[in-house]
């Protein structure tokens, strides 16, 4: 398993939870686009990874406040962006129907995915019993007072027991009426959660239904939702459509103005309500249905070129270079590509039309391909700043060249003097470049040197860094040369030992002469410590002889 895939996945879960519980309090943080981005590249991680327990991908939002059991659960809906993603549900369904592309295309009801709030209905012996918000898909909040105030749920209904689904929402000719919301999905989450009935009245909150839970005696989808028209309810407008062209032709020319509340994107449910039964559900989502969405207008761009990067070790990161766009008011000229794998699996090449994506502070990277532009590409067989060959690792392409990559070097180097490392002022990346090329700081406990270069009243330190920062350099290092031995260990950047694990170890060794020496003995045994975490620091102790040298640098403390 590649341990910087199951880095990025804790990362991306952390955040998706942390989005989650505010989504689930009306506050969103990140645009919905963003979101579902974040997603999806979890799900391909998992792809590769496995699947995880406490994934985000398990549930299907966040509930805290007190809720109440559906009685079935609500599923989300499988998604995608744009006409490609429709085709994909459309093989995904031939296959599974064992129908061709030609002939038994299952007929397919396509309808507004409206942006609102979606709920759950139950009605009992005709009359409401309550209205729920979906929650995590299995409980969710209670609503059932608001909802006298809400247009278009009947309160008593000729059926005796109905459950039905859909989605409150807001029109934007009643958003721009209100006041401090963000969006009319804002303002429906906000609204709807309120305890002050006549707020919510003097909103003109209204529903629309897109299901039920029962296929009673209805044989198609269309009879059901007809049903539930004539009982009172609203329902989207919706077409029936024959073959997927007609599908993908309906999804493309289709006019989101031309509609008075915010869709964003269309769902795509088989007609065949045995079918339906018959294909079930996986683990959050129905088989026989799909959502759609419109891809943001402004994040399409074009790759201009493809560059390299090599982490500290040696770790080839394809870094696509973008026609300049903007998104959330950042200008993103460079995206990632996340691994080699992917770049070859995708077969991105210079001149493609992508969907790129932003969420929070995570480095911009492309969503899907759009189009492929003419020009071919071929991955790079030897390293970009050292052309040592390259090798490729899991999903990855490392080059194994070590200190002898000016890239690892400078970064290890950079690693060691960092914040959370020796803290050592005035050494950013450019200065450590500066020492570097002037054979001053070759290897992190180089760094040491600068304490005599100074106190000797050194030109050429003083040319290389200015006065006033080889002054300021020097004083850091007195300073911050007496660290606690887990801060001394995390320095050394040593391959999978972050924070956490340098502390644990710390604890256990207590002193550096024990810790070269546990790790070189044959039988080691700590508690946290597993067996590739032991291999990756025995390789490392008995190949970087300079940490012996920083070590009599520095002062335990
Ligand atoms: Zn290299």
């Amino acid at each position: 398993m590649s341990k910087e895939l199951l880095e990025e996945w804790k990362e991306i879960a952390k955040k998706i939870k942390k989005y989650d519980k505010k989504y689930a309090h009306g506050i969103p943080l990140i645009s919905d686009f963003s979101y579902d981005a974040l997603k999806q590249r979890l799900e391909d991680i998992e792809k590769i990874i496995g699947k995880q327990r406490n994934s985000p991908l398990n549930t299907i939002g966040e509930v805290e406040e007190k809720t109440v059991d559906h009685a079935t659960p609500m599923l989300s809906l499988d998604h995608g962006y744009g006409a490609n993603s429709i085709s994909d549900f459309y093989k995904k369904i031939y296959n599974a129907t064992k129908s061709t592309y030609e002939k038994a295309v299952p007929k397919m009801i396509i309808e507004h995915k409206i942006d609102g709030v979606a709920v759950s209905i139950r009605y009992e012996n005709g009359a409401i019993k309550y209205v729920l918000t979906r929650g995590d898909g299995f409980a969710g909040i209670d609503i059932t007072k608001q909802s006298k105030y809400i247009k278009g749920i009947p309160q008593n209904i000729s059926l005796k027991d109905f459950d039905i689904r859909g989605e409150i929402y807001m029109t934007f000719e009643d958003f721009d009426k209100t006041q401090g919301f963000k969006s009319p999905r804002n303002a429906t989450t906000g609204i709807i959660r309120s305890k002050e009935m006549d707020f919510i009245a003097s909103h003109n909150l209204q529903f629309i239904a897109h299901g039920f839970v029962n296929k009673g005696n209805f044989e198609q989808y269309s009879e059901g939702i007809e049903f539930i028209k004539n009982a009172g309810f609203q329902i989207s407008d919706y077409h029936i459509s024959k073959s997927e062209q007609e599908s993908i032709e309906i999804f493309e020319k289709f006019d989101r103005d031309s509609v008075p509340y915010p869709i964003d994107g269309m769902v795509f449910k088989i007609n065949d309500l045995n079918l339906c039964e018959q294909l079930g559900h996986h683990r959050t989502a129905p088989r026989y249905a799909f959502a759609a969405k419109f891809p943001p207008k402004n994040t399409k761009t074009f790759i201009k070129n493809i560059e390299f990067q090599v982490g500290k070790f040696g770790t080839i990161t394809p870094v696509a270079e973008v026609n300049s766009i903007e998104i959330d008011g950042v200008m993103i000229q460079k995206v990632s590509m996340h691994n080699m794998a992917e770049l070859q699996n995708k077969k991105y090449n210079i001149g493609d039309e992508i969907i790129i994506a932003r969420a929070g502070d995570v480095i911009p990277y492309i969503l899907s391909k759009e189009s492929s532009g003419e020009k071919s590409f071929e991955l790079p067989n030897q390293c970009p700043v050292c052309n040592f060959k390259l090798i490729w690792d899991s999903v990855t392409m490392r080059c194994t060249n070590g200190w002898n990559c000016n890239a690892q070097a400078l970064l290890r180097i950079e690693h060691f003097v960092s914040r959370k490392a020796m803290n050592i002022s005035g050494l950013g990346a450019k200065n450590i470049e500066k020492l570097f090329n002037a054979d001053i700081v070759k290897k992190p406990n180089d760094i040491f040197n600068i304490i005599n270069l100074v106190l000797n009243n050194d030109e050429v330190i003083k040319k290389l860094l200015g006065t006033k920062v080889a002054q300021n350099t020097f004083e850091s290092i007195q300073k911050n040369k007496k660290l606690s031995l887990s801060r001394f260990i995390y320095c050394l950047c040593i391959p999978n030992i972050g924070h956490g694990m340098a502390k644990t170890i710390a604890t256990h060794c207590i002193t550096f002469d024990n810790f070269i020496n546990i790790f070189q003995s044959d039988q080691i045994e700590i508690k946290g410590v597993g067996p590739m975490i032991i291999e990756s620091i025995k390789k490392f102790i008995s190949e970087e002889k300079w940490i012996y040298d920083a070590y009599q640098k520095i002062e335990i403390i």
